[in-house]
C-alpha cells in the first residue's frame, strides 16, 4: 500500500510522509525536507505526474514541497500538482510558496480537495492537532490498489477517522511515546488499535518518536511500524552510519595498535561489528573456509556460539560454491538454508546476505555473513553489497594474514604446533604462569625419540615420517584442554602443562612413554615399535623460558645417557 520515507515526528531526523504509485504517477503524502532528499534519489523523471497531498502547513513541509517544485522545474520536467486538503489550507500555501524563492506559480499547479477527481482519491479528513492549525490540519482517505487506504497526518483524535477505517482496511496512524495535548498517545490507544486489528484493519504507526517505547506499548495489539523505503540514502542516514563506522574503526585502531593482546580474533571480531554497522543487520558472523578439512567456520559472530559445518552446506558454502554474492529476503524457502540455529535458539531469520571474500590472488577463502536487515523487509542486491565491499576486502586480507601466521606456527609433517607456535603461546596463552608470585603452576617436558635415526636408516625416510606422525598424534592425543604439544625439533617434542605440578608431568610422560613403547606403528609398510626419552621439569617463572627448557632438557639428556625409554625429572 503506502511506502514510507520516514516514519518519526518532526524532531527525528525523518519526519513521517508516504508515497504510492498510480498508473505511473507517483502520489506523495506530505513533502518534509527529510523526504526530498530520500526523493532525490529516486527517479523522478520516469513518473508522468507527481502529486503531492498536504495534511498541514508544518514550517519543514512548505520548505520540502518548494525544493520539489524547484527541482522539477530544472531538471526532472515531471508535472506537479499540490493537493491542499481545504479551500483555506490552499490560500496558505499559495501565499508562502509565492513568496519562496524558486517557486514561481506558473512551475506548479495547485488545488484544492474539494475541486480535485483522481481514481484514487476519495477525501480529505479535518481533525485537530495544534492550537495554532485549528481547522487546517487534516489527514485522507484513499483508494489505493482497490483497498481503503485511511492516513491520520498529524492528529490529536482518532474520532475523524473512524468512520472511515472500515474492516479489512489499512489505518496507518499517528502514535507518539509523550502524553501531550497534540498527538495520540501510545499508552491511551491500545484498546483502540486492537478493536482495529480484531476487525481486519491492518494498521501501521508512523510518527514514531520513540519506536522502542511504542513498540512495548503496542507490541501485542498486531500494529506494525509503517513500512519504510529500501535502499534510500540520505545524508543523515550516512552521517549517522558514519559516527558508527568511525567508533568502532577507532576502537580497532586502539586495540590493535597500542594493546599488546591484540590478535586476529579480535580483528574478526571488529570487523564483523563493522559489517554489522553499515548496513544495519541484527547479526553477523565471519567465516572461515578451511579447505583441508572441507568445512567452514565462524570466526566470529554475533548471538550465536562457533559454529563448524560441511563446506558444502548452507549458504554461506552457497556463496564460496558459486562465487556469488547470495541475497535471500525468504530464507524458509532456500532449500539451502540451514534452518537448525533458528529451531535451536528460537531465532527468526528473515533475510540474509551472503558476501565471499577472497584472499590476495583472488580465491575464495572466507565469508561475511548478514542477518536481519533491521527495520527493513530485506537487504538490497546493490546497496547493500556495495556497502559492505571494504568491510569484507579487509576480512579477506586479515583472513589471509591470520592463515599465514597460523601455518608458520604449525608443522606441516605432524600438524603439531612448532617452536614458533610455542613461543606465540608463551606470549599470549601462558602470559599469568610467568609472573613470579602468581601462585600458577605450569609444568614441560621435552622428549626425544630414542635411536629414530635408525628408523630413517633401516626403513627409509618416508617411513621415519610415519613414526614421527604417529609419535605426535599418540602424545597430542593424551593432552588435556590446558595442556599443549609441539614440535620442538627433528624428534623431540615438548609439552606445556598448565596447573600441572612436577609429579602430574611425570606422570603423564609415564603414561605415554608405556604406551608408545608397547604400540604397533605402521610405517611405510613395516609393522614396527620406538620408545621415548623424557625430561621433566617444574616451570621456575623466574628463570627465562629458554633456561627453564634446559633445565628439562639436561634430564632428557640423562635419560638418554642412563639407557633411554625413561622419564627424568632430578
Ligand atoms: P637418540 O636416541 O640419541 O636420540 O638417537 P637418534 O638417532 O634418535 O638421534 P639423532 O640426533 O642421531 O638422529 C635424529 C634423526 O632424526 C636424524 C634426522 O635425519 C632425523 N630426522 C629429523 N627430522 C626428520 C624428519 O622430519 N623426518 C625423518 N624421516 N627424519 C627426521
Ligand atoms: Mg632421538
Ligand atoms: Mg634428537
Amino acid at each position: 500500500m503506502l511506502t514510507f520515507f520516514g516514519r518519526g515526528s518532526a524532531f527525528t531526523d525523518e519526519q513521517n510522509s508516504a508515497f504510492f504509485e498510480d498508473n505511473g504517477n507517483l502520489v506523495l503524502i506530505d513533502c518534509p525536507m527529510s523526504s526530498f532528499e530520500k526523493l532525490n534519489d529516486m527517479d523522478l523523471a520516469a513518473y508522468s505526474h507527481i502529486y503531492v497531498l498536504v495534511t498541514h502547513t508544518h514550517g519543514d513541509h512548505i520548505s520540502g514541497i518548494g525544493m520539489l517544485i524547484d527541482l522539477v522545474q530544472f531538471s526532472v520536467k515531471t508535472p506537479v500538482t499540490i493537493i491542499a486538503p481545504s479551500k483555506e489550507v490552499e490560500d496558505d500555501l499559495r501565499y508562502f510558496l509565492s513568496r519562496l524563492e524558486g517557486c514561481a506559480d506558473s512551475w506548479y499547479e495547485l488545488t484544492n480537495a474539494g475541486d480535485f477527481k483522481a481514481d484514487w482519491f476519495v477525501c480529505s479528513i479535518p481533525t485537530t492537532h495544534t492550537e495554532q492549525l485549528t481547522g487546517k490540519c487534516f489527514g485522507y482517505c484513499l483508494t489505493v490498489e482497490g483497498k481503503r487506504v485511511v492516513y491520520t497526518g498529524d492528529t490529536n483524535t482518532i474520532e475523524p477517522f473512524e468512520k472511515y477505517i472500515e474492516d479489512g482496511s489499512y489505518a496507518y496512524i499517528e502514535m507518539s511515546s509523550h502524553r501531550s495535548p497534540v498527538h495520540l498517545d501510545c499508552v491511551e490507544m491500545k484498546d483502540k488499535i486492537r478493536e482495529f486489528t480484531s476487525r481486519g484493519v491492518h494498521v501501521y504507526l508512523m510518527h514514531l518518536d520513540d519506536e522502542k517505547a511504542i513498540a512495548a506499548a503496542l507490541g501485542d495489539t498486531g500494529a506494525e511500524f509503517a513500512p519504510l523505503r529500501r535502499g534510500g540514502f540520505t545524508m543523515e542516514d550516512t552521517g549517522r552510519m558514519l559516527a558508527g563506522i568511525f567508533d568502532i574503526t577507532n576502537s580497532l585502531y586502539k586495540n590493535m595498535c597500542m594493546n599488546k593482546s591484540a590478535d586476529h580474533n579480535l580483528l574478526f571480531n571488529y570487523l564483523t561489528d563493522l559489517g554489522k554497522t553499515i548496513v544495519d543487520a541484527d547479526r553477523a558472523s565471519f567465516w572461515k573456509w578451511d579447505k583441508r578439512k572441507n568445512q567452514i567456520w565462524t570466526m566470529s559472530a554475533t548471538g550465536v556460539d562457533k559454529i563448524v559445518i560441511p563446506a558444502d552446506t548452507g549458504l554461506v558454502g552457497k556463496a564460496l560454491r558459486s562465487k556469488k554474492t547470495i541475497i535471500t529476503n525468504d530464507p524458509y524457502s532456500d532449500p539451502d538454508f540451514n534452518k537448525d540455529i533458528d529451531i535451536k535458539t528460537g531465532y527468526k531469520t528473515k533475510s540474509i546476505l551472503v558476501l565471499p571474500v577472497a584472499d590476495i590472488n583472488g580465491d575464495f577463502i572466507g565469508a561475511l555473513q548478514l542477518i536481519n536487515k533491521n527495520g527493513e523487509e530485506g537487504f538490497d542486491e546493490v546497496i547493500d553489497p556495495k556497502k559492505l565491499s571494504l568491510a569484507a576486502l579487509i576480512c579477506g586480507i586479515a583472513l589471509e594474514s591470520e592463515t599465514f601466521l597460523e601455518d608458520s606456527h604449525h608443522d606441516r609433517l605432524t600438524g603439531l604446533k612448532n617452536r614458533m607456535g610455542f613461543y606465540y603461546d608463551f606470549a599470549k596463552k601462558y602470559r599469568e604462569y610467568l609472573i613470579p608470585g602468581s601462585g600458577r603452576t605450569m609444568s614441560v617436558f621435552i622428549c626425544d625419540i630414542d635411536k629414530f635415526k635408525r628408523v630413517n636408516d633401516t626403513y627409509g625416510h618416508n617411513a621415519g615420517d610415519d613414526v614421527l606422525s604417529f609419535t605426535s598424534h599418540l602424545i597430542d592425543s593424551s593432552c588435556t584442554g590446558k595442556d599443549s604439544v609441539y614440535r620442538w625439533g627433528g624428534e623431540e617434542f615438548v609439552m606445556v602443562m598448565r596447573d600441572t605440578d612436577l609429579e602430574g608431568a611425570v606422570k603423564k610422560a609415564e603414561e605415554i612413554r608405556v604406551k608408545l613403547m608397547n604400540t604397533d606403528i605402521e610405517a611405510d609398510g613395516n609393522t614396527l615399535r620406538c620408545t621415548l626419552s623424557f625430561g621433566c621439569a617444574l616451570f621456575d617463572p623466574s628463570k627465562s623460558i629458554e633456561e627453564n627448557i634446559s633445565k628439562a632438557d639436561e634430564r632428557l639428556y640423562t635419560a638418554k645417557e642412563t639407557g633411554r625409554n625413561k622419564v627424568c625429572w632430578e
